[in-house]
């Protein structure tokens, strides 16, 4: 009959695990520089970085985490890098303009040609 004692004591008592909400910043590659504020009311996600400045916004549900907030800015970073690499394709396309030049050049040695070349199109017509 004694008194049983409320504390339940051990390991699983405390089971509030606090989910990270501090990363490296892709940027300045801070440790724990980036931090991650979910607003699940307005279904907001941001962060940003206290080091360089960099921030970002994305959509969240209730399911998400600080770390989907995080991957969704790895996502987007990672697309402006690809749309870098496509500006640089654009300089070489500027080189291939050389290539149509050159085709100029032969059209010009077949107008030489062109001259007799004429009756034979006036033929055709
Ligand atoms: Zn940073």
């Amino acid at each position: 009959m004694g008194k049983r004692k409320k504390s339940s004591r051990g390991p699983q008592a405390k089971k509030k695990e606090v989910l990270p909400t501090t990363f490296t910043c892709l940027f300045c590659n801070h440790e724990n520089a980036v931090s991650v504020k979910l607003d699940k009311k307005a279904g907001v996600g941001q962060l940003d970085c206290r080091i360089c400045g960099q921030k970002f916004q994305c959509a969240v549900n209730y399911l998400s985490a600080a770390v989907d907030v995080y991957g969704e800015w790895v996502d987007a970073a990672d697309a402006v890098a690809k749309e870098d690499a496509a500006a640089n394709d654009g300089y070489t396309g500027t080189a291939r303009q050389r290539r149509p030049r050159l085709a100029g050049g032969d059209d010009e040695d077949a107008d030489g040609y062109d001259g007799d070349g004429i009756v034979g199109d006036d033929d055709e017509i």
